[in-house]
Order: C-alpha cells, then sequence, then structure tokens
C-alpha cells in the first residue's frame, strides 16, 4: 500500500510538469523506464512506474560508432565527472553550468595494503574522498542538480545520512538554490557542521535514517513540498546515475580495463547498482574488452539487511534498526537491496558484514599502510574486503578495487578513543630522550 501511495504521488507530479517533460534537454537521457516491466515514460520528476510501482531509472541512446573515437572524446574532456557527459543525463553544455564538477578522483594503487593482506594481483583504492565535501555523495548531487534545473526546481531538498545532506547544500550553493535537508538529528559532529556550514536550512529530525525518509515522501505529497526537487526521491533515477562514474573513472585509470574484483559500501545499494550499470555500458560501448567481474557488497554487523539476506540465499531483504558506528550506511530498509543481491549472485561476488571493530581497525590499517583516512563507511568497506581475502573469497591473485566512499574527518569519534599522542613532553631534548622516542 505504501509503494501505492508513493507512486501516484509520483504520477501527480509528472501531470504537473508534462509541459516541460517534452523540452527537457538532459543530453543522452532518452526517457525513464521501469526496472521491473520496462513501461517507458517520459523525461520528469518521477520516480516510480505508474503500471506496477516499481522504481524508474534513465534510459539513453547512447552514443554509437568507432570506441577509439569516443575514448579520445572523453580523455580530452575536463578533469571531472563531465568527461563522460555523452554517458550522462546532463545537457551537453554541462561542463559551463555553476556546479561543483566533482570526480575524477585518485585510484591509488595501494602496495603497502596489499603486502599486508597478501594480495599479489594489484590492490587500488578508489579515494572518492578527494570530493568537494568530501564523499562520493558529490558525484550524485552533481546530476541531480542538473535534473533540477531542467525540472525547474528552485528548492533542493533529501534525506540523508550525512554526508548528501553536506553534497546537497554545497552544491545549492553554488548553483543558486535554496536548499532545506533533512538528517537523522544524531549524527556526527563533522557530518552536521560540514551540512550547516553552507548556509542552507538543515532539519534533524528525531527519529533513524528510515524515518527521515519516510517523512521526505510524505512531504513530497504535500503542498508544503510542492515545487521542491529531492534529489533522492523525486530526482532518484538522475541522481542514482552519478554513481556511474565511479565505474567509469576506475576502468579508464586502470588503461580502459575492467577490475576483476570491486568492493563497494552498501546504504541503499543505488551505489552498487550504478557502478554494475557502469560496468556493463563500458562493455556494451566497446570501450573495455568484455570480460567477467565480480562485485562484493559491505555492510556493517549493525545494519546487515542485505548481507543477512545474501547469507540466507533469500531474494528480498528483511528491515533491519540500524546500530552502527557506520552512520552512513546506517540504512535499515535498503531501496535498493533486491538489486544489490541480483548483482553480487549474478557477477559471482558476495556480501559481508563486519564489526564496529573491525571497521576502526581496518580505518587505521589503510591510514596506516597508505596515508589514507577514512571515515566508518571506508573502514567498512576495507574490512569486508580483508574479511573476504582471508576466507579466500575475494581471490588474492586477481585485481581488487577498493572504494573508499568518505574522509575520516567527518567521523573523528569512531579513532578517536584509541588514537592520540604518543607522549607529553617539555621543550627539551632531555625530556625528549626521556620519552624514549630518540
Ligand atoms: C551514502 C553513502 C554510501 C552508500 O550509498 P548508497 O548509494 O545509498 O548505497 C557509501 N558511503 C558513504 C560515505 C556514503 O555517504
Amino acid at each position: 500500500m505504501r509503494r501505492k501511495g508513493l507512486a501516484s504521488m509520483a504520477v501527480q507530479t509528472v501531470a504537473t510538469t508534462s509541459d516541460s517533460a517534452d523540452t527537457v534537454d538532459l543530453g543522452p537521457a532518452s526517457g525513464l523506464s521501469c526496472r521491473e516491466c520496462g513501461e517507458r515514460f517520459a523525461l520528469g520528476p518521477i520516480f516510480a512506474c505508474e503500471a506496477c510501482f516499481g522504481p524508474l531509472e534513465v534510459a539513453y541512446d547512447l552514443p554509437s560508432g568507432d570506441p577509439e573515437e569516443l575514448r579520445k572524446r572523453i580523455e580530452s574532456g575536463p578533469d571531472n565527472i563531465w568527461r563522460y557527459a555523452p554517458l550522462l543525463p546532463v545537457p551537453a553544455d554541462v561542463a559551463g553550468k555553476p556546479n561543483l564538477n566533482p570526480g575524477f578522483t585518485k585510484l591509488v594503487q595501494a602496495d603497502n595494503l596489499a603486502r599486508e593482506l597478501g594480495v599479489t594481483g594489484g590492490l587500488w583504492v578508489k579515494d572518492d574522498s578527494g570530493n568537494p565535501t568530501h564523499s562520493f555523495k558529490d558525484r550524485v548531487v552533481a546530476q541531480a542538480i542538473e535534473a533540477a534545473r531542467a525540472f525547474g526546481f528552485t528548492t533542493l531538498s533529501c534525506s540523508s545520512t550525512g554526508n548528501l545532506a553536506g553534497a546537497v547544500g554545497a552544491a545549492a550553493a553554488r548553483a543558486g538554490f535554496r536548499s532545506c535537508v533533512f538528517i537523522p538529528h544524531d549524527l556526527e559532529q563533522g557530518k552536521v557542521v560540514m551540512a550547516a556550514v553552507y548556509g542552507g536550512e538543515l532539519v534533524g529530525i528525531e527519529g533513524n535514517y528510515d524515518d527521515v525518509n519516510r517523512f521526505c515522501s510524505e512531504l513530497i505529497g504535500d503542498p508544503a513540498g510542492e515545487g521542491w526537487g529531492f534529489v533522492n526521491v523525486n530526482l532518484r533515477p538522475y541522481y542514482a546515475e552519478g554513481s556511474k562514474t565511479l565505474a567509469y573513472e576506475i576502468c579508464e585509470q586502470l588503461g580502459w580495463r575492467l577490475p576483476d574484483q570491486i568492493v563497494i559500501p552498501i546504504a541503499s545499494g543505488s551505489q552498487l547498482t550504478k557502478i554494475d550499470k557502469g560496468l556493463q555500458e563500458l562493455i556494451k560501448l566497446g570501450l573495455v574488452e568484455d570480460r567477467p567481474y565480480r562485485i562484493f557488497g559491505a555492510q556493517a554487523e549493525g545494519c546487515s539487511p542485505v548481507s543477512a539476506a545474501f547469507k540466507a540465499g533469500h531474494d528480498v531483504v528483511r528491515p533491519q534498526k540500524p546500530d552502527t558506528i557506520a552512520k552512513s550506511l546506517a540504512i535499515g530498509n535498503p531501496a535498493d537491496g533486491p538489486y544489490v543481491l541480483d548483482i553480487c549472485r549474478r557477477t559471482g561476488g558476495a556480501v559481508e558484514d563486519v564489526t564496529d571493530e573491525e571497521i576502526v581497525d581496518a580505518i587505521k590499517l589503510l591510514a596506516r599502510t597508505e596515508g589514507i583516512f577514512t571515515e566508518t563507511a571506508g573502514g567498512t568497506t576495507l574490512g569486508v574486503a580483508k574479511k573476504l581475502i582471508e576466507a579466500g573469497v575475494i581471490d588474492p591473485a586477481l585485481t581488487t578495487v577498493v572504494v573508499n566512499t568518505g574522509d575520516g574527518l567527518k567521523t573523528l569519534d569512531a579513532v578517536a578513543p584509541t588514537t592520540g599522542m604518543s607522549a607529553v613532553i617539555r621543550p627539551n631534548l632531555d625530556s625528549f630522550r626521556e620519552a624514549g622516542l630518540a
């Protein structure tokens, strides 16, 4: 019944914007299609299928022709996600619009970490902490902003586990939108400050992310939320496409090659499903050689609904009440959970979870070996990678990419109790020698 409610709201929204739907320019995007029944819809701020209530995703007229030419065109593009504009739902002149221009983050060859974990086939960390607001969320918001512009929204909103709120606040500031975003009231200080500093409205909700999300769905159907673009609700089909750029970049940075194995964190599961979509597109376009790859999903034990379903052999995901330090992954009822299960099974991957203690250990491991300070989500991903390597599930002789989606400065509390100064001394050499550090 709840899904039906959402779908009818979606239909109302499209009715009010159908005039503009024919004229929107979102580049190669040709429409929306239902992931369940395949029904097609015109481009618009809708997210659920009128026929079956399934989720909608962007369909394309992708460029045809010589892959070598497309590869050259991409390589001569800007050093951000817009180099892939021909594969994204954005107008061709997107690079000239006010946008935070995220992406093209470093793919770090992690040799020290590989040695420590016994990986011989090559290990890389895709470090998305290098984005403008220090998480991968800048990629998805950059797409949503362009869709919001095309549909004539002036207020941007979202339900967030923290990073998305900051990404929306910053992107709205740059692009000249009003923003009003919603988060659980008890997030880490780093995330709250990072979301508030850009000057938009930030509203804490007394509840967890799933409560925040439910509230936002209600707001969309109410006059109070009219004219608002919720990046991860009514703009979700466009928003989600931003995660494809992670797949494009990883392959381009590997020399236009698919990695054998890729480990990705799961909150709603959107990122994981779209990285798979991006890899599939590169194969279809002839930009990479078609060979098997395996996708692995990472969750925290304290919020592991997808991992639990994977291990139990279920196709549906039973919601959980989150209790973990990995707050950016704390979605107890992940919208894309069943699709994640499909992808991890189809590619011969797996979904696994780790404890909060293992998350902290993995944060420190990455910092100690590679000089990368990740947040709890990255600790979850590396912790799961380590666990699956040790279990012989991830093959150490094959190339492996671990996706780091966020920055440790936003989750200092996770490591603060177990890190600190080696010594406090008086400012003289005797005191230094006494401390035993010479
Ligand atoms: C939101 C988020 C994720 C997961 O995103 P989904 O697409 O919802 O699965 C992973 N890592 C970080 C740091 C995030 O903020």
